[in-house]
């Protein structure tokens, strides 16, 4: 079977690991001009860490993860306001670099990856799809896979306009380097929030610090400077952000986006499957689009490479005809419930992570202030995170169990 994945992220390079194993003819595309290293600090736990385990990338991601000791707010003045301790109720809670996370699984990759092209159009016949490429070039592949992210090309050719649920936030992050602020920060994570604005800062090997910046914001449109936008709302704030905003890097080193979910109906049409954020975004809010990522192209990689033993086999409430179109309903089967539940997450997340007004603000520090006292941060933990999913059982575990019942 022969797959072309376009987007080398999380999601897409998850795919392409398992799939080129199970004797696939894998092949990525990538807009980027390059791999994309660095990025943003994630919270990496859930789904996606079973399978990082299953792939057998611990040791590596214990290896760059970075220890964050705590949750500290502080003022204007620099000063803490309140902070949380983070125990071992986090112990498997892994903050990495999306980068750093991207580059673990892109090393056991061998399938080839073209940077700097994107799918221009994508024909459907009977026993394929045609995709040609923005170089020029042109694919005929079994299968297509749009792993390319919220803003999805693939989805736009297949589905057409789906407009993502717009949060009524816009995102900043970048990496500076700077060795005082760097050692003044940290191994806390530091944050400001005013009612609306949010800043946040951690202080990364190498005398880098990684930066995060939210901003309440009801125009979905993007700015023309964002740099100057930020040194706009949050110059003004006190603390390290003066400085901070004078390294913010150019548009090459700064991601800035809408905070935005991705909903839809259906994730596949005929040869053409959506993968990770181009059909199921959680948002920042939510903190496990890069786990959720990982566990849905692990679903679906398990669902294709047992593709061909589905009639009769563990027929459930979703169960389709065998084959391709079986293999892709029933991935969106398994995934979806669980997507829309972090989504549900996500959405009630917002006004803790960012609060509207000071009197959420006051609410979120004297939870924190709880939070601190003995038991408490487990409590934190599991009132803020959504339910567990049993997403990573192979169908194969699943029809074992089965047999020995
Ligand atoms: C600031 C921030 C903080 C976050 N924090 C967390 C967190 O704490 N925990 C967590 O689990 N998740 C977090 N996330 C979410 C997480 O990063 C994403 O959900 C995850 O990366 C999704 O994986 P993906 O492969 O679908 O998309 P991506 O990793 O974004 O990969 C998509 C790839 O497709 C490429 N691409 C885009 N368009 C095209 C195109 N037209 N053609 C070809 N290639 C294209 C992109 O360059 C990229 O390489 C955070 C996100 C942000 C922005």
């Amino acid at each position: 079977m022969r797959i072309l994945i376009c987007g080398a992220g999380i999601a897409g390079l998850t795919l392409a690991w398992h799939l080129e194993r199970a004797g696939w003819e894998v092949e990525l595309v990538e807009r980027a001009p390059a791999f994309r290293d660095g990025g943003y600090l994630i919270d990496f736990y859930g789904p996606g860490h079973q399978v990082a385990e299953r792939m057998g990338l611990r040791p590596r991601l214990l290896r760059d993860r970075y220890p964050v000791d705590e949750l500290s707010y502080v003022g204007r003045d620099g000063r803490q306001t309140s902070h949380l301790k983070l125990t071992s109720a986090l112990e498997n809670v892994f903050s990495l670099l999306r980068g750093d996370l991207a580059r673990a699984i892109a090393d056991g990759v061998r399938a080839p990856v073209t940077y700097g092209t994107t799918v221009d159009s994508a024909e459907q016949h009977a026993d394929g799809v045609t995709v040609r490429l923005a170089d020029g070039t042109t694919r005929e592949v079994d299968l297509l896979v749009g792993a390319d992210g919220a803003r999805s090309r693939v989805r736009e050719l297949t589905f057409g306009d789906v407009v993502p649920r717009y949060l009524g936030h816009q995102v900043a992050a970048c990496i500076v380097t700077d060795p005082e602020l760097s050692r003044r920060v940290g191994t806390r994570y530091q944050m400001l929030t005013e009612p609306g604005l949010m800043a946040g800062a951690y202080a990364l090997r190498d005398d880098r610090l990684a930066l995060l910046f939210l901003r309440r914001e009801p125009d979905p449109a993007l700015p023309a400077d964002p740099a100057a936008t930020l040194r706009r709302h949050f110059g003004g704030l006190g603390w390290i952000l003066p400085t901070v905003l004078e390294r913010v890097p150019g548009p090459a080193g700064l991601y800035y986006d809408l905070v935005t979910q991705v909903e839809m109906e259906r994730w596949h049409s005929g040869r053409t499957v959506l993968l990770g954020d181009a059909c199921q975004a959680v948002s920042l809010f939510a903190g496990h689009g890069a786990s959720m990522a990982m566990a849905a192209a692990w679903v679906l990689a398990d669902e294709l490479t047992t593709a061909g033993d589905a009639p009769g086999h563990l027929p459930g409430p979703h169960e389709t005809p065998g084959g391709l179109a079986g293999a892709l309903a029933r991935y969106q089967a398994r995934m979806a419930p669980a997507v829309a539940e972090v989504q549900g997450f996500g959405r009630r997340s917002i006004q803790w992570l960012a609060p509207s007004n000071r009197w959420r603000v006051l609410a979120r520090d004297l939870i924190f202030r709880l939070a601190a006292l003995p038991g408490g941060s487990r409590l934190f933990v599991n009132s803020f995170s959504p339910g567990g999913h049993n997403l990573i059982t192979s169908r194969s575990e699943v029809l074992e169990s089965v047999r020995q019942d």
